[in-house]
């Protein structure tokens, strides 16, 4: 059986992905263009790191990278609104421009208490740079620190996709598309 024949729609294809994709690293470049020090771009892991590599290496800026890793929810599709850190930044961040690159915002729980968590280390600011939005089911608002800015690749509808980074039960991260599964596979 293979990867595609899991899936039942093809919600945005890897050329439309790595178009906006570079359409963001084009943003960014331009807003850290005159900032006095380099951004350093953290990847939330696991879902982020696709569009966190596709990312960066199209950013025309010297910049610095880490990876900052949630407490996992386990293999639901739920999450319950605390989670805590489970792999902490090997950088210092104390005074650095931070952009926080996830896969998806959902509740805004994930984002906001990551926020947190870098505010408490002295950031001077904090970006966010999200793949997909469900801007509809937001239950905590993503609050930017110092001047941040809040890139966004595309709103996503009320469906729980895969693909891209993103996983169900830890399968399908790499297809390079984001989809819906069929009915069949989310058990
Ligand atoms: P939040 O804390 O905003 O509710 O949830 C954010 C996290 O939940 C995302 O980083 C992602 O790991 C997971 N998530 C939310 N919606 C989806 C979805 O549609 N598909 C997948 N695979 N993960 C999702
Ligand atoms: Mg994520
Ligand atoms: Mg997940």
């Amino acid at each position: 059986m293979t990867l595609d024949s899991h899936i039942h729609k093809v919600l945005w294809t890897q050329d439309q992905i790595l178009h906006r994709v570079t359409q963001i690293a084009a943003q960014i470049t331009l807003d850290f263009n005159a900032a006095p020090d380099p951004p350093l771009l953290v990847g939330v892991a696991t879902g982020a790191l696709l569009f966190f590599a596709d990312l960066v290496r199209r950013i025309q800026l010297p910049l610095s990278l880490d990876i900052l890793r949630p407490q996992s929810y386990g293999s639901d599709s739920l999450s319950n609104g605390d989670p805590s850190i489970s792999l902490d930044l090997k950088l210092g961040v104390k005074g650095k421009h931070v952009v926080l690159v996830e896969d998806i915002v959902d509740t805004g729980c994930t984002l906001s208490s990551l926020i947190a968590h870098l505010e408490a280390k002295g950031v001077s600011s904090v970006s966010i740079c999200a793949f997909l939005d469900k801007l509809t089911r937001r239950k905590v608002p993503v609050k930017l620190v110092g001047d941040g800015k809040f890139y966004r690749g595309f709103e996503c509808p009320d469906h729980f996709v895969v693909g891209y980074g993103m996983d169900f039960a830890e399968l399908y991260r790499n297809l390079p598309y984001i989809g819906v599964l069929k009915p069949e596979h989310y058990k």
